[in-house]
């Protein structure tokens, strides 16, 4: 039994029925099962007499048993009574409904037990207390030592876990994928002790040893794959953009706000990638109400100065609508094509086209074209974003985002693109105000919102679902606009907007060209909508929604110079991450808190974190970012001399590709 891409049925102690429940933690062959990381550890080396149990608290102890007797009661549950021995004394224990224990602790076994301790009958008691049994020249692995403690499924416990990846490990031999020179030089565990160590750390140096070695693998294939890619892109064309800085200027200096330091800093990024024949592909990150949109519409200006042809790509069509107004005001002599689903007839002859997914069906329109410019870039798969790409002459690709992402964590997703920042915001922007308010609160919020209607402000009010059908009792849209427009909000002006609401994307205007004050929606307001003059964002249910999301519709309000409000309506007003949020503005800490707290995955969603094997959360670690960048320079030169590792990279790029 040397491969270890059986399957686990196949194996030894396994069989159908548990194969079945493993397949719930994913769980497919024996390299899932050795693959599968403790989540974290119980420290059970502090083994006691028994003379010195402390009663009420955790006691490990070591000895044999002298007596050992199985009953059923009249309504059939088993209890087992047992008392151990070791020198000092005698306890007693008591295991409830685990009548199989009998098959394997008899009179004169040596066991190790871990439980809380009473006092009953002049002895100490344990009640169903967890036990490892000692076999001569067997390592113990559940007690009495560093014990793992897995992730758990119904029918699949950390000890079923345990015992079955140690014979695993001990009858498999992996061929490590790292090759040798590279593990010497980078002082990395050989694979079959990195696992040994993992799942049965003698010390917590092992530990973090084996973190260190498995963390690397991780990383390194993400390393290699964007290497890869940044190669692959440099061979390709694109149009030597020339840029004619008199022109530029002029426009800039008749916008009507002066840009941001690094509004300029980032255009003149741009402006060294373009001039080039390679394809550019940067990302625009910046916090929500950076102030993105102007530095794209910029290089769409200069490109559209080439006489070549711009795309941009949007995750919504409210957004789509809203980028056509501002680019259709901002540039009245271009030509400007909005895309969408609804779109019947298209403007071949246009210059710059604005629209969503419907752009991508739409391929065939283009015949030079030069930048592509996707904003919100989270929001599209790996596959949807590269799609507009693949044609003879590959077009300047800028992508932007407003979820920030730590620097370590961008490396990860997106190592092959080239990063600016707007670190900064436009001057005079006041801080949002955050308060989380408990329901007896809920009016005196809405008396709030009217004194500020009356003063000519506007309000989004958000709920989380739309129908009724939801299993959850959330505050369902439609009711609550109802609700709100008969019982508070009688004399303003009140509109609802959801995914299915007909001609949504003119609710928008309407709304910004002040027709309404209060716009009751879902989140599908959640990005890049632009009302400057909304001063307060109420979200229903706020408890539903990750920090980042929470952070993007807090971005819908401050956006002029008016003092503006985030209200957080929850039923539960202690929840932590909801505190954290109210206190902190800055979208970076706020993505690392919820990274350290739900993952990557989570955060980013699963083609985001662009790999599924991410486990080790090493995204974080910077001393491993380093090394493995270093390490892919010596190892990509000769990768077709380590096919083993070659393989490996094959098949993480393959799933990464798929996952769309
Ligand atoms: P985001 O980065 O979230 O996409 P937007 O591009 O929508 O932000 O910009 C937010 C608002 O700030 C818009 O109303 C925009 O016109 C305005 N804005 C952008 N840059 C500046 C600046 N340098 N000074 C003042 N206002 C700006
Ligand atoms: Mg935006």
């Amino acid at each position: 039994m040397n491969d270890i891409n059986i399957e686990v049925s196949k194996a030894y102690y396994i069989g159908e029925k548990y194969s079945k429940l493993l397949e719930k933690l994913d769980i497919l062959t024996l390299k899932d099962l050795v693959y599968y990381y403790p989540i974290r550890y119980e420290d059970s080396r502090n083994v006691i007499n028994i003379e010195d149990i402390i009663i009420n608290n955790k006691n490990i102890i070591k000895g044999r048993i002298i007596r050992i007797k199985s009953i059923y009661t009249k309504n059939r549950k088993n209890i087992i009574n047992a008392e151990i021995e070791d020198n000092t004394g005698i306890a007693k224990i008591i295991w409830f409904n685990q009548p199989f224990i009998t098959n394997s602790i008899y009179e004169g076994s040596e066991i190790i037990i871990s439980g809380i301790a009473s006092f009953e009958k002049g002895y100490p008691l344990f009640k169903s207390p967890e036990y490892d049994i000692i076999k001569e020249n067997k390592e113990n692995i559940h007690l009495s030592r560093i014990t793992p403690i897995y992730n758990q499924t119904k029918g699949i416990t950390s000890k079923w876990l345990r015992s079955r990846i140690k014979s695993v490990l001990d009858q498999i031999n992996i061929e490590d994928y790292i090759p040798q020179d590279i593990r010497e030089k980078y002082d990395l565990l050989e694979i079959n002790i990195a696992l040994k160590k993992l799942h049965f750390p003698e010390n917590f140096d092992d530990i973090s040893k084996a973190k260190r070695r498995l963390g690397f693998e991780e990383i390194l294939y993400i390393q290699i794959i964007s290497y890869l890619r940044k190669e692959e892109r440099k061979r390709r064309s694109s149009y030597k953009i020339v840029i004619d800085r008199r022109k530029v200027d002029k426009f800039i200096d008749n916008l009507d706000f002066k840009l941001t330091k690094s509004q300029i800093r980032s255009i003149n990024e741009i402006y060294s990638d373009i001039e080039k024949d390679i394809p550019m592909n940067r990302l625009l990150e910046g916090d929500v109400g950076s102030g993105k949109t102007i530095v794209a519409l910029i290089t769409a200006y200069i490109t559209h100065l080439n006489n070549l042809q711009i795309a941009i790509m949007v995750p919504t069509s409210i957004l789509a609508q809203q980028h056509y107004n501002y680019a259709k005001n901002l540039f009245n002599d271009i030509r400007i094509q909005l895309i969408t689903a609804k779109t019947k007839r298209i403007d071949r002859s246009a210059s710059i086209f604005i629209g969503t997914h419907a752009l991508l069906s739409n391929k065939d329109i283009f015949k030079n074209l030069g930048l592509v410019i996707i904003d919100e870039q989270h929001r599209f798969g790996i596959r949807q974003r590269e799609t507009l790409v693949d044609k003879g002459h590959y077009p300047h690709i800028l992508t932007m985002t407003a979820t920030p992402i730590p620097r370590t964590l961008a490396l990860g997703i997106y190592g092959d693109l080239d990063i600016s920042r707007l670190d900064q915001m436009p001057t005079g922007r006041i801080k949002v105000k955050t308060y989380i308010v408990p329901s007896e609160k809920r009016e005196d919020s809405y008396k709030f919102i009217k004194d500020r209607v009356a003063k000519g402000e506007q309000v989004f009010i958000l709920c989380p679902l739309i129908s009724e059908s939801e299993k959850l009792q959330l505050r369902n849209v439609e009711q609550e606009y109802k609700n709100l427009k008969e019982n508070y909000f009688t004399k303003e002006r009140i509109i609802l907007l959801h995914g299915k609401t007909k001609d949504k994307d003119n609710i928008l205007s309407k709304f910004k060209d002040k027709e309404y004050d209060i716009l009751v929606s879902t989140p599908i307001i959640e990005v890049g909508i632009d009302i400057p003059d909304a001063t307060i964002m109420l979200i229903e249910d706020a408890e539903r929604f990750g920090l980042a999301q929470l952070h993007q519709l807090r971005g819908r309000v401050g956006r002029s110079n008016k003092q503006s409000y985030c209200f957080l309506f929850t039923s539960n007003p202690d929840n932590d991450r909801l505190k954290f949020f109210s206190k902190n503005n800055d979208g970076l800490e706020l993505a690392e808190f919820d990274l350290l707290k739900r993952g990557p995955g989570e955060i980013y969603g699963k083609n985001q974190s662009g790999n599924p094997d991410l486990k080790m959360a090493s995204l974080l670690d910077k001393d491993l970012i380093k090394i493995t960048k270093d390490a892919v320079i010596d190892i990509v030169k000769v990768l077709d001399k380590y096919p083993l590792l070659e393989d490996q990279v094959r098949q993480v790029q393959s799933r990464i590709l798929s996952i769309n």
